[in-house]
Formats: structure tokens, sequence, C-alpha cells
């Protein structure tokens, strides 16, 4: 390790700061928003530093390199050229520590890229041989860091000594607080519920017995997957899977995903697939609940969004009369996924100002839909799990009225790499479904699917065997 990470208190004095144009300014942006009082010489004579008032900047005129720098606490050049070469010789002889940027030789410290969440600050470093690498990094620390991270740093700071006065042991009042982050309290401060969080760690009456106990409180997250691509995760999806004791699966949940899942999680796949039984609904519910009254947090991970087609409202019922904490994480849906996938606008002006998500299980299912609600030409129809009823949802159509020229679209294993779609009119609906192979299907009945894209995901030895038919 090169440098050492520490975090420096700009308070203490002012920073000079040495250089021109957006280089400048952009070092002013860091060191002002970190509270810095700041004098800077700005060589190019350009004084406008874009931003406005700010109090604790002064701007100093004269030669930096004979300026007095007595009280000054570090000294920082951007864009300062030569200047900023002479200007390190000059504050190292002075001690005092020097930054002139991507210059590795001239500084004796570095800025390193900062994820900055009020309280909580990452700093990421590469010991200057990467700026890129670090701001990479930093990135997948923003992503993985949760926005509130920072509130409930504060929150925790606002309880600090009274708990401190109750807890003497120190290993118990760790542990209390490991409690508070991991369990309801802190996640209601992370989704912005501060005054519940507020009340909740007021009423524990005895800190010490509730750090003591040997069973966490579980809970339980809903968490919608997507249509099977893995980056179409929400963030929180993947916290919730890298936070998780135990996933209850649906068979739907592509590999890939699951493959987010942290490792030394348990991982129950619970789902049902045609023709195969699951097992049920009822025995999934007991599952979860069981698991969560154990201490466990629990995923319930399902495929799409967890409250379209998905069950999920039964099982929130259940979490609610067993009386565990839950948390819902939306998902895309399928329809939403597939339209995406392949390029169809679900609504367009004047032509579609309406959608309709259905479900059509079986031919039975299909003969129990009303079809006559749906004879709205400006009404874009998505079907889930309509695949063996296609016949029946044709037959429905029509008896409603609707022309066999209504453009259809069957969207298979949507958002996946082997993703097909196929396109053609109502009357030809059961053999389009033929043409997609299987598996996961969604169908698109309306006039938008006119507007449909490619309908085939061209892997990269595609586009070169096509390329080289086209050449010869
Ligand atoms: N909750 C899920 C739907 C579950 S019902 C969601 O919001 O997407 C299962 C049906 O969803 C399947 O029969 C199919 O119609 C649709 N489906 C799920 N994944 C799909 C995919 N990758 N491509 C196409 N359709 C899919």
């Amino acid at each position: 390790m090169r440098f050492l990470p520490v975090f420096l208190d700009l308070k203490a004095g002012p920073v000079v700061l040495i250089g021109a144009g957006e280089l400048l300014r952009a070092k002013l942006r860091v060191l002002a928003a970190a509270g810095a009082c700041l004098r800077v010489h700005a060589i190019d004579g350009n004084q406008d530093l874009g931003l406005g008032e700010a109090a604790r900047i002064e701007i100093a005129a004269g030669d930096p390199l004979t300026a007095d720098l007595s009280g000054v606490i570090a000294v920082v050049c951007a864009g300062a050229g030569d200047v900023g070469v002479a200007m390190s010789a000059r504050a190292k002889s002075l001690g005092l520590p020097v930054n002139v940027m991507d210059d590795l030789e001239h500084s004796s410290f570095i800025f390193p890229a900062i994820v900055d969440r009020d309280d909580v600050v990452v700093a990421v470093g590469t010991g200057g041989t990467s700026p890129v690498v670090a701001r990479r990094v930093r990135e997948k620390i923003e992503a993985l860091l949760p926005a509130r991270i920072g509130e409930l740093a504060e929150f925790i700071g606002g309880f600090r000594k009274s708990i401190n006065e109750r807890i003497a042991e120190f290993p118990l009042r760790r542990r209390f607080w490991e409690r508070v982050i991991d369990g309801p309290i802190g996640a209601a401060v992370l989704a912005g519920r501060k005054d519940e969080a507020d009340a909740a760690l007021k009423a524990i009456s005895n800190p010490s017995e509730f750090a003591r106990a040997d069973k966490p409180e579980g809970s339980v997250v809903l968490v919608g997957a997507g249509p099977g691509d893995p980056d179409l995760l929400t963030i929180k999806a993947l916290r919730a899977l890298q936070d998780a004791d135990i996933v209850f699966h649906d068979e739907l949940v592509s590999p890939e995903i699951l493959d987010r899942i942290r490792r030394d999680t348990t991982r129950v796949a619970v789902g049902r697939r045609i023709g195969k039984p699951g097992i049920g609904q009822d025995a999934i519910n007991k599952r979860m609940i069981e698991a969560a009254q154990s201490g466990q947090r629990v995923v319930r991970l399902k495929g799409g969004d967890p409250f379209v087609f998905g069950r999920g409202g039964e099982e929130v019922e259940a979490l609610r009369a067993a009386g565990i904490a839950y948390s819902i994480i939306p998902g895309i849906t399928a329809g939403l996924g597939g339209a995406a996938d392949f390029e169809v606008p679900l609504t367009y002006r004047h032509e579609a100002t309406r959608i309709t998500f259905l479900t059509a299980h079986k031919a039975r299912d299909a003969e129990a839909v009303d079809w006559s609600t749906l004879t709205d030409t400006r009404m874009t129809v998505v079907v889930y799990m309509g695949m063996s009823a296609a016949p029946a949802i044709r037959a429905g159509l029509f008896a409603a009225g609707r022309s066999p020229e209504t453009p259809v679209g069957v969207f298979a294993r949507v958002t996946r790499p082997d993703a097909q779609g196929a396109i053609g009119t109502l009357r030809d609906l059961p053999e389009l479904v033929q043409r997609t192979h299987g598996g996961p299907a969604i169908l698109i009945i309306g006039d938008v699917v006119r507007h449909a894209g490619s309908l085939r995901r061209q892997t990269p030895k595609q586009i070169i065997s096509d390329l080289l038919d086209a050449a010869e």
C-alpha cells in the first residue's frame, strides 16, 4: 500500500488551490463539498469559479509561488502546468501535504474516488495508478449501498449515547446495533420511514435483553426477479439476494439470476411447472413463515413481478396473518420485458390508449374470460400463460368481434439469449405459437404489434454468418 487512506478535517485551516479551467473547478467542487476553507489562485486569470457566493472561498491575488502559506493545511494543483511542479517543491520544503493532479511524482497525497452518503463516505484508491479503475469500483459500490445508508448512520448516532449508558459491555452493545441494523428497524430507516424506526427503537425497554435474545428477528422480502436477464434485476433486488439467509424461488427464475444469490445462502425451488406439481401454495406459505420465525432473512424470489399473476397477494396475506415483517420489491413483468425486447410499444398515440394484462391458463380459463370487454381496437391485450389456450383465445376474440386481421405477436423466453418471436394476425395465432418452440411466452394482441422490431436476437455468430451470406 503506497498511500494510507485517511479522512482529513478540512475546517482546520485553508487549503490552497492553484490551477485553471474545468480541472480547477472540478477540484473546487470536491473540496467545497467537504466544507473546505479555500484560497484559490486561478492562474489563467478567469475568476468565474461557477460556485456562486460560497462564503469559505477566498480568491487570492499574486504569485502562489511567493504567497504566504502560514496556517495552510494542504496544497492542491489542478490544471496548473509548470506552476504545479514548482508549487510541489515549495510545499514539500515547508512540510505541507501537496497534490498535483495526475502527477504522482510531485504529489504527497492523492484523491480517492468518493462515494458520499452523508455520514457514510467510502474512499476508493488505486495508489494513483488508474483513476478510471477507481471510478469503476466506486460505481459498483454506489450500486450496492442503499441510498439512505447515511441516514442510517445518523439515526444510530442519535441513539448511541443513551444506549452506551444503558449497555455497559462493549460486545453486547455491538450485538445490539447489529440486531437493530439487520432487523426491521434498520429496514424502516432505509425505506425512509424514520418515525416508525424511531418509535420502534424507543419501545425497546431492555436493550441488553434485546441484544442477548438468541433469535434475531426474521423477515420475508418478496422479490420480483424480472423475466430472465439478470441485468434487469433492480438494485434493491440484488441487495436482497445478497442479504438473504434462505431463498425460496420459482422454477421460472433463470439460473443466471440464481447465480446472483450469495454463495452460502440456502436455495429452495418451490415453483410449479406445467404438468409437474409444485409443493403447493399453502406449503410455500408455511415454509416461508417458519423460516422467518426461526430468525432467518427470507427472500421469496418470483419470476417477473410478484403482484402480476404471481400469487404475491396471497403470500402477503399469509405473512400479515402470521405477524411476520415483510416488504415487496417489484420486478419487470414478462409483458414489459417482451415489449422492450421485441420493440412493441404497448401504448401509442391515437392507436393504443389502454393495456390489459390477462391470464388464460387453460382453454377452460379462456372460456371463462369475458372477451366482450376486449373489443376496443385501441386496447393492447397482453396474455400470460396463453400458449396452450391459443385456439380458445382466438375463438373468444373472434366471437367478440375482433377482426381476424388484428396483429398478434408471440414472444417466448423474453430477455433471455434464446428469446424468439413470431408475428402475424389473430387468424394464425395457434400456428405462431408453434413457431416459437416452447418455453414461457406472452402474447401481445393489438395494432401496436405492427411496430415490432427484429424478431431474432442476433448472436455475434449469426451476424457474421449473415455478413458472409451477403458477401457471396
Ligand atoms: N409474475 C410473472 C408472471 C408469472 S405467470 C411476471 O410478472 O412476469 C407465468 C407466465 O409469465 C408464463 O406462462 C408466461 O406467459 C409469462 N412469462 C414469464 N417469464 C417469461 C419470459 N421470460 N418470456 C415470456 N413469457 C414469460
